[in-house]
């Protein structure tokens, strides 16, 4: 996503709370940095930050982590928390480091929601399914280590099904087309409001590492 910077941007990446600078520092104590026992949910590629927020609102017993690459959207992210949000935490950083930010474990879910579908064969190593990527989440997960995902782009979501079965995860409630499943509680992010508002039924599945396997 191109998007030009903002004129608020580098004063909000300055000030905001929730954003965390160095991350590193918290690797194995992210419990601590929130000062409870509950589990934390990663959202990676975050975007705009609808998801992770509203989230983070209506599960004040789960903590949120968003995670982004691209700054100024980090920041448009950034501007929808606000101080007294206790459970929501923001990481402007790349999947690619995500072991230099967590302990092994320290995870209980991740989301992929609309990752960057790198729909070319040759780009298949950079997609955020890709296997060298579910290894790093399997590292990262305790418990079940459940990744749900949600995408509208079919490469992206064949691509991720064979990922996720090639190497072993079990996979449930696999919809295509998920706003017509009966799927209750679904909170909607920028991009699956753009794409289902174009028509375009929304995929998504959840994955889940069981300990028998
Ligand atoms: N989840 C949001 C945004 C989807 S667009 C939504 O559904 O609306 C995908 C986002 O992932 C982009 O903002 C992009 O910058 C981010 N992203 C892509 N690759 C990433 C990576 N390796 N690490 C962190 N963020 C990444």
């Amino acid at each position: 996503m191109r998007i030009r910077k903002k004129s608020w941007e580098d004063e909000e990446l300055l000030t905001n709370k929730k954003l965390v600078h160095e991350p590193e520092k918290f690797k194995g104590n992210w419990k601590e940095y929130f000062g409870n026992d509950n589990p934390i949910y990663a959202e990676i590629g975050c975007g705009k930050g609808k998801f992770i927020v509203q989230n983070a609102i209506e599960n004040p017993n789960i903590n949120f982590i968003g995670i982004e690459r691209q700054t100024t959207i980090m920041a448009i992210a950034a501007r929808k928390t606000n101080d007294d949000m206790n459970n929501i935490s923001l990481i402007r950083g790349d999947a690619e480091t995500l072991a230099d930010v967590f302990e092994p474990e320290e995870l209980s879910r991740i989301y992929l929601n609309f990752s960057d579908p790198w729909p070319k064969k040759r780009w298949a190593k950079r997609r955020l399914t890709h296997r060298h990527f579910l290894d790093l989440y399997k590292k990262l997960l305790g418990g079940d280590k459940e990744i749900f995902l949600k995408t509208d782009n079919t490469v992206f979501f064949e691509s991720s099904l064979n990922e996720f079965c090639e190497t072993g995860w079990r996979l449930s409630n696999i919809s295509l087309d998920l706003h017509n499943s009966g799927i209750e509680g679904n909170i909607m992010t920028e991009y699956e409001e753009r794409f289902s508002s174009l028509g375009q039924p929304i995929y998504r599945l959840e994955a889940r590492w069981l300990h028998n396997n």
